[in-house]
């Protein structure tokens, strides 16, 4: 059996079902902010398996899910330019702007050069083997990986390229989780904290959860017996009163985290306040390049201005990504809204709540 296995074993997730039980805490809501935990959680069955009393909500941890659609219009832009290729993880080429017929896959329809990268290194490679062309990057997601843009224009810098920049909508975990836990509006007992991202700042990254807000958090993996067990972990905490960070993936997440990954992205990157999807403006909680490297900022680079009004929409992703509603509660969700005719990130993105509730129900 590989040692990945041992985490799969559906007798011990039911095993481990029956000890929650056991505890028996009230009615308890535990939010996960990690797309992979939410596209397990379903891919499993894990609501299925839980006592009735336990509910599993999905929040604001898939990054393609929560960039506003403000910035896909801004992207679909800046794709129009001449001579410019935009390079992007395959994931956002399909997620739509404030329009339905606004993306990336449009644009490219349309004739602009889009390129689906594996990583910001491929856009990099791409911007030296054509000079004579401005690549972009599409900088997505958090903390996971903010490092390797922050690699990509550290190398451009020393090799002094002069035609890569990156748009940065990279996002911080932390303020999003703040900012839903002092909104209020939906009750929210313990995390499911985010393995990956948990990886890179450690435990110390989540501190800020017992400290401020006295509230539950465990760091999970990805599989069903590290997820349970990490349930389990909440459901004992919140039984005997206590409000902790604990770690369940000590195979991977170490107390201070990737220290060389958080340099990087010291080095490179500077916080800002950005919109997210659904949970508007939130402080402090994007990375835009330091002054020292502006000149591998798109939006200074290009002169775009970002519009930080969040135009309505039908699409109920934002109620979603902060756990007010589940995916099936969105009038549009397996009729206007599939998979394969997507009116929301939440459908697209191969974490989104709404996606993975449509693969698995
Ligand atoms: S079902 Fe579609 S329209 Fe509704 S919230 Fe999900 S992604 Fe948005």
């Amino acid at each position: 059996m590989l040692y990945q296995d041992m985490f799969k074993e559906k007798h011990d997730v039911e095993d481990i079902a029956g000890l929650i039980k056991s505890i028996g805490p009230t009615d308890i809501n535990i939010m996960e902010v990690c797309g992979t935990h939410t596209m397990a959680i379903a891919q499993n069955g894990l609501k299925e398996i839980l006592p009735n009393n336990i509910r599993l909500i999905s929040g604001p941890g898939c990054p393609v899910c929560v960039t506003p659609a403000e910035r896909i219009d801004d992207i679909c832009s800046l794709s129009k330019y001449k001579n410019i290729i935009i390079a992007t993880y395959g994931d956002m080429l399909r997620v739509p702007g404030t329009r339905r017929e606004i993306s990336l896959e449009r644009s490219r329809m349309d004739g602009a050069d889009v390129r689906i990268v594996y990583s910001s290194m491929d856009a990099l490679k791409i911007a030296k083997e054509n000079k004579n062309m401005q690549v972009v990057f599409l900088g997505v997601g958090f903390e996971t990986t903010a490092p390797a843009t922050a690699a990509a224009v550290l190398e451009a810098f020393e090799d002094n390229i002069d035609n890569f920049s990156v748009f940065s909508i990279h996002k911080l975990i932390g303020p999003a989780m703040r900012s839903l836990l002092d909104a209020k509006e939906v009750r929210i007992d313990g995390f499911l904290l985010p393995g990956h991202v948990a990886v890179i700042v450690g435990e110390r990254g989540f501190e800020f959860l017992a400290r401020d807000y006295h509230i539950p958090g465990v760091i999970s993996g990805f599989e069903p017996v590290d997820i349970m067990d990490a349930v389990l972990m909440i459901a004992m905490q919140i039984a005997r009163g206590s409000a902790e960070v604990e770690n369940e993936y000590t195979r991977l997440v170490k107390k201070n985290g990737n220290i060389a990954a958080q340099k990087v992205i010291d080095e490179i990157f500077d916080t800002c306040d950005d919109l997210w999807r659904g949970l508007g403006m939130i402080k402090s909680s994007s990375l835009k390049l330091k002054r020292k490297y502006s000149k591998f900022d798109a939006a200074l680079k290009f002169g775009i201005e970002y519009s930080f009004e969040q135009k309505p929409s039908a699409c109920r992703c934002g109620d979603v990504l902060k756990g007010l509603i589940e995916p099936e509660g969105c009038n549009m969700f397996g009729r206007e809204c599939t998979p394969d005719y997507p009116v929301g990130p939440c459908m697209v993105s191969s974490e989104g709540a709404c996606a993975a509730a449509y693969k698995y129900m």
